[in-house]
C-alpha cells in the first residue's frame, strides 16, 4: 500500500495501474476509519483491482461555528486499517494541496444542496461536491463508493455525475451500524456514555417511521412518529425528521421508495441517518 501526499504522485501511480489495465476505485472519506468506511474499502476491493481511499477533513464542506477544528484525526490508525482492509494507495493530501490560495471555481449542488440537510447546513453540498469532482479528475476512477449513511450526498453525488458527465459509475453500500442500531459515525467519538445512549433515539425514531408506513400509514402520520420519539428522548434536539423522495429529496411519490431522514443534535455531535422503505 502506497501513501501519498500530493496530486502528481497519485497520478503517477495510478497512470502505472491503468497501463496495466487495472481498474480504479475510489472512496473518498475524511478519516478517524470506522467499520463503515472500511466496508466501502473492502467492497471496492471486491469489484475493482486498485482501490484508492482518500482521507481529507475538507474544510469547504463545514459551515462557520461547526466542527472542523475538532473534526477527529487519526492518520497513523487509518493507514494501519486501510492496510489491512486491502487498499493499495492512500490519498492523504494537505489543506493547501487540494485548496492552494488563489483558488477560486467551486461546483454548486444546486437546488438539491439547498433543501433538507442543506437547509440546515448552507454551502455543505457544495464544498462536498467541489472536494469529490477534484478527487474524481486526480484519480480517474471506473467506480467511486459512497455509504447510504449520507443519503443526501449519495443523492447528489449522483446528480452530479449524470450532470457533469463523468465517466465513472457511483456505488452505494449499506449503512453499517452497531449492534443496538446506532449508524457509525466519526462524529459518535464525541459522545459519553450516557450521550451515546441517547443517540439511540435516531434509530428508534426511524424503526417508528417505518412501522407507520408498514400498517399503511401515511407520510404525515411517520413524520409525526419519528418526531415524536425524538422529542421524548432526553439530551436530543431534533433538527429535522422527514419522509423524501430518495433522488430528489422533495416529497415521496407515490409507489417509490421512500427515504426516512432524521438529524438531531446530541451532546456536543450533530447526527444523521436514514432508512429506506419499499412496500412490498
Ligand atoms: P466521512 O468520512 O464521514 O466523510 O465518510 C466517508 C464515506 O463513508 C461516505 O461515503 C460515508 O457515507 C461513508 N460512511 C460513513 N459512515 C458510514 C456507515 N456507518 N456505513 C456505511 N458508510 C458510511
Amino acid at each position: 500500500m502506497k501513501v501519498l501526499r500530493s496530486i502528481d504522485e497519485l497520478r503517477k501511480g495510478l497512470s502505472g495501474e491503468r497501463a496495466a489495465g487495472h481498474t480504479i476505485g475510489l472512496v473518498p472519506t475524511m478519516g478517524a476509519l470506522h467499520e463503515g468506511h472500511l466496508s466501502l474499502v473492502r467492497a471496492a476491493g471486491d469489484r475493482t483491482d486498485a482501490v484508492v481511499v482518500s482521507i481529507f477533513v475538507n474544510p469547504l464542506q463545514f459551515g462557520p461555528g461547526e466542527d472542523y477544528a475538532a473534526y477527529p484525526r487519526d492518520e497513523e490508525g487509518d493507514v494501519k486499517r486501510l492496510d489491512d482492509a486491502g487498499a493499495s494507495f492512500v490519498f492523504l493530501p494537505g489543506a493547501d494541496e487540494m485548496f492552494p490560495p488563489g483558488r477560486s471555481t467551486t461546483v454548486s449542488a444546486g437546488r438539491l444542496g439547498e433543501i433538507v440537510e442543506g437547509a440546515h447546513r448552507p454551502g455543505h453540498f457544495d464544498g462536498v461536491c467541489t472536494v469529490v469532482a477534484k478527487l474524481f479528475n486526480i484519480a480517474g476512477p471506473h467506480l467511486a463508493f459512497f455509504g447510504q449513511k449520507d443519503a443526501q450526498q449519495v443523492a447528489v453525488l449522483k446528480r452530479m455525475v449524470e450532470d457533469l458527465d463523468f465517466p465513472l459509475e457511483v456505488l452505494v453500500c449499506p449503512t453499517v451500524r452497531e449492534p443496538d442500531g446506532l449508524a457509525m459515525s466519526s462524529r459518535n467519538d464525541y459522545l459519553h456514555d450516557s450521550q451515546r445512549a441517547d443517540a439511540l433515539a435516531l434509530y428508534r425514531a426511524l424503526r417508528a417511521g417505518v412501522a407507520v408506513l408498514e400498517e399503511g400509514g401515511d407520510h404525515a402520520s411517520a413524520e409525526g412518529a419519528m418526531k415524536a420519539v425524538l422529542a421524548a428522548a432526553g439530551g436530543v434536539t431534533t433538527d429535522y425528521a422527514r419522509a423524501v423522495d430518495p433522488g430528489s429529496f422533495g416529497p415521496p411519490v407515490a409507489g417509490n421508495p421512500v427515504l426516512l431522514v432524521v438529524a438531531a443534535r446530541v451532546g456536543p455531535a450533530r447526527l444523521i441517518d436514514n432508512v429506506l422503505w419499499e412496500s412490498e
